[in-house]
Parts: structure tokens; C-alpha cells; sequence
């Protein structure tokens, strides 16, 4: 019996590797996303990235992303910024220069439970917020409720689709004109919540693989022969 493994089902279309400080402010450009180059007002004067420096240090740039879309895009990152900011201080994980410290939401005149990353380990302050956490003597658990900054869950959302579009070719973007225009659309004004669970974050960045800023895009091939449906992960 012929199986099939993922790259016969998938292609690889791009990935960070082709994006390593491609940055050249000396090009004529045409953004990827709405199409304007410098002829038509827009400008290039950003250093667009790839992947963005709140998720670490890196030099995935672009030549394809015009100043008038970054800031757009750019404002989507402070809701993943608050989104992700207390697992980045629990795991150690850099944002540009540092680990972030957290401050969890509080009340009038309460103090913020804290986190601050410090020798390899995180350190937490719960101050007078005792409900914060709770210790599961049975099992040797340390429940912690993580009171995170506001966020939009959409605009979260949005950056990572970014993430995904911004690495994708500028010849496969034919197939994603709506979705460009979505992420310019502001459908964000009445869907604000605080906590959900982060199951993402938590799969990429395990201990050991949080210093690999790699990333793949792949799409599905046309036509799959005769087979057994049967995939092995590479
Ligand atoms: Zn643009």
C-alpha cells in the first residue's frame, strides 16, 4: 500500500529563510497588499518584518509592505502584545531586547499581580490579589489566573492571518484578495473579551524550541493521485 506523507499532499511556497534582511530602502517598491508604490503617494520609509519583533529579535524584512499597512498591521500587534505578554514572562521568551515583566489587570487602589522573569525563572508577586492563584496540594499543581490587559480578540487574530499573508508570494495572493481587505475592515468595535486559553503560543514556544523564529508556508497541491489517505508528518 502507497502512503503518502505531508510534502506529497503540500508544497513549501516559502519561508523566513527567504525573507533574511532582504530590507533595501534603494528599490522601487509596490506593496503586496494594496498594491500603491510610491508614484501613487504611499511610502516605504518602515522597516517592515516578516514576523514580528514582539514574538523576538529577528530580521525576516520585506520590500513589499508600505508604510500606510504597517501601521495598520502594526496596530493589531498590541492586542497579540496583550494577548500573549504573561505566557512570553512565564516561558522566558524575549520580545525585541527583553522578557516582557507582567502586570495583571486590578481594581482601583489594588495592586497588580506581577511577573518578572529573573535568572532563568519566573518570579510572581501576587500581592494582595490571593485569589489569583490556588495550590492543588493532591496533585503538586499551581493553579494561576493570568488577569491579562484588554484585548481584541479579532485583531489577534488579524496579526497572525498577517503573519501568514506577509510570508505567502506575491503571485499566490491572487487567491486572497478578500482576506486582504478584511484585515482593513474595523469589525472589532463590539467583540472585546479578556481571557481565553492560548493554545498556540503554548505549542510553539516550549522550552525547547522558543530561540527558532522559523516559519513555513505551504499550500495544498492540485491533484493528489490514487492513494491512501493515510498522512505521515514530516
Ligand atoms: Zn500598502
Amino acid at each position: 500500500m502507497n502512503k503518502i506523507t505531508f510534502l506529497d499532499k503540500y508544497e513549501l511556497i516559502s519561508s523566513t529563510d527567504d525573507f533574511k534582511g532582504v530590507f533595501d530602502k534603494t528599490l522601487e517598491k509596490e506593496c503586496k497588499f494594496c498594491g500603491k508604490k510610491v508614484s501613487d503617494g504611499v511610502t516605504f520609509n518602515n522597516i517592515p518584518h516578516v514576523l514580528p519583533q514582539l514574538l523576538g529579535k529577528n530580521n525576516y524584512t520585506s520590500n513589499e509592505e508600505c508604510d500606510d499597512c504597517n501601521k495598520m498591521f502594526g496596530s493589531f500587534e498590541t492586542d497579540l502584545a496583550n494577548y500573549i505578554s504573561p505566557y512570553q514572562t512565564l516561558i522566558g521568551q524575549k520580545t525585541k531586547n527583553k522578557v516582557p515583566n507582567f502586570q495583571s489587570r486590578k481594581q482601583e487602589r489594588q495592586k497588580s499581580t506581577t511577573i518578572v522573569y529573573k535568572n532563568g525563572n519566573p518570579n510572581i508577586n501576587f500581592n494582595s490579589n490571593l485569589c489569583d492563584f490556588q495550590y492543588d496540594y493532591k496533585n503538586s499543581l499551581l493553579n494561576i489566573k493570568l488577569r491579562k490587559k484588554k484585548f481584541i480578540p479579532i485583531n489577534v487574530f488579524k496579526s497572525l492571518v498577517k503573519i501568514g499573508l506577509s510570508l505567502c508570494p506575491k503571485a499566490e495572493l491572487q487567491d486572497f484578495k478578500k482576506t486582504i481587505k478584511w484585515l482593513s475592515k474595523d469589525d472589532s468595535k463590539e467583540n472585546i473579551v479578556y481571557d481565553i486559553p492560548l493554545y498556540l503560543f503554548r505549542t510553539r514556544f516550549s522550552k525547547k524550541n522558543r530561540k527558532i523564529h522559523l516559519l513555513f508556508c505551504i499550500k495544498e497541491k492540485l491533484k493528489i493521485l490514487d492513494i491512501d489517505m493515510t498522512l505521515n508528518y514530516v
